[in-house]
């Protein structure tokens, strides 16, 4: 397809990387990017590290200057929010109530906050961590509060909490599993990560869930936990995961299942529409079956083939995931989709902040979690995408050599 319209829906991490990559892939026709966020696109890891911890300002978390759309000739409709897809007439309808028609639509609306339903929600100072808006607010409030109750002890949650203990504030995580991350981290890494909040003061309440959020003149005061507990508390972060914005597809008649439903090219059941980012559904062979990822690497490589698809090369989406967070002085890598592992192999050491848990389900290798060892991330990386199988002996053998092994790989 090298004229017509392209509309991507949702101006984000996936949407700005399909509309700029698509420009380099020669695609000649239309490119229009419609958000509903008013400003540029921008990154939102930072929201949670650099930005919360005022390190970073507004204008560095532009994924791009201004001045590049329209470079790429990228019509950029921010702050504007489509209603409804008309599949049969190939057009989006906007919350103006204008239309515009497409040749083809790529849907990278990503997620939104899951909502914590209990009484209370809506006193201030109950607050969420995935906008610019959102992010902007938390911050301003880090300046004047001293205590915060953290509130799903998941990436966002933890990162929140390392940020504001730097700012001396009281935290407390409240967990309804067993332990922090149990779903997407391994025993081992988990236990390292709640250790080292612990030792930076932050208390960690697992296996206890919140049942009502407290308030005197309508700003939050407590958090009331399920054995009667009251945390006291002028903040607190709700950090229990998101939904994938299917709504638009859904109603649309696309085929909808923990996100839009995609087959490995990114395509949707209709052949004029594609889905990228978190609000997609794909078939990956790490997962070994249907997954929606949440991460940087995901709607970046997304955006690019879906680009790549349109602009005449169509390959199959067969990345490797990977992803990363940062709390105090570690920085944690990950490689795979280790969630289904049986067995962790450790290579490094905890004791000196530099280790990596290798994750192997029935002895197959899935890939592995790293802190403050880079070189063993991209070995992984290269691995998995090679399809090359380590043994968990190797994975244990420090005389192992990683790196080449990843080197013979990359031949
Ligand atoms: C605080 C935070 C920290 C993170 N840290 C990391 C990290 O360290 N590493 C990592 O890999 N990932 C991280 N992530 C995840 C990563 O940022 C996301 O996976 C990525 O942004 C997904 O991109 P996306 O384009 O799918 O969705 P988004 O970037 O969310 O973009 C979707 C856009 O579509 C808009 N939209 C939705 N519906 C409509 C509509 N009807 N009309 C118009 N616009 C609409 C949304 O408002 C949004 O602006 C983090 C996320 C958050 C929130």
């Amino acid at each position: 397809m090298s004229a017509g319209t392209v509309i991507i829906a949702g101006a984000g991490q996936s949407g700005a990387q399909a509309a700029v990559s698509l420009r380099q892939e020669g695609f000649e026709g239309r490119i229009v990017l419609i958000g509903d966020e008013p400003s540029l696109p921008y990154q939102r890891p930072p929201l949670s590290k650099a930005y919360l911890a005022g390190k970073v300002e507004e204008p560095g978390l532009l994924l791009r200057a201004e001045k590049v759309y329209a470079d790429q000739r990228v019509e950029l409709m921010l702050g504007q929010r489509i209603e409804a897809i008309d599949r049969a007439n190939h057009s989006i309808r906007l919350a103006s109530g204008a239309t515009i028609e497409y040749s083809h639509l790529v849907l990278a609306l990503g997620a939104r906050n899951r909502p914590l339903p209990v009484a209370g929600a809506e006193l201030k100072g109950v607050c969420y961590l995935r906008t610019l808006a959102e992010a902007r607010s938390l911050r301003e409030r880090l300046g004047s509060i001293s205590r915060a109750v953290v509130v799903g002890g998941g990436f966002i949650g933890l990162e929140f909490a390392a940020a504001a203990r730097a700012q001396g504030i009281e935290v407390t995580v409240v967990e309804a599993a067993a332990r922090p991350m149990s779903r997407v981290l391994s025993e081992q890494m988990s236990a390292y990560l709640s250790a080292k909040h612990e030792a930076n003061g932050v208390r960690i309440v697992v296996n206890r869930a919140v049942c009502r959020l407290l308030g005197e003149n309508g700003q939050l005061s407590g958090v009331e936990l399920d054995d009667g507990t009251v945390l006291d508390a002028d903040v607190a972060v709700i950090g229990i995961g998101v939904l994938p914005n299917v709504e638009l597809a859904e109603a649309a008649g696309l085929a909808v299942n923990n996100g839009i439903v995609v087959d490995d090219h990114l395509l949707t059941s209709d052949p004029a529409i594609s889905a990228i980012g978190d609000c997609a559904a794909f078939p990956s062979s790490f997962a070994g079956g249907m997954i929606r990822l949440e991460s940087v690497q995901n709607a970046v490589d997304q955006g690019r083939l879906v680009a790549a698809r349109l602009g005449g090369k169509p390959a199959p989406y067969a990345s490797v995931p990977w992803f990363w967070s940062e709390q105090y002085d570690v920085r944690l890598q990950m490689a795979g989709i280790t969630s289904s592992h049986n067995q962790a192999v450790v290579r490094g050491s905890a004791q000196e902040n530099a280790w990596s848990v290798f994750c192997f389900r029935d002895g197959v290798f899935l890939g592995a979690e790293s802190v403050n060892r880079s070189p063993d991330h991209l070995a992984v990386r290269k691995l998995l995408g090679a399809g090359i199988a380590i043994t968990p002996e190797q994975a244990a053998d420090p005389d192992y050599d990683l790196k080449q092994a990843a080197a013979a790989a990359g031949k």
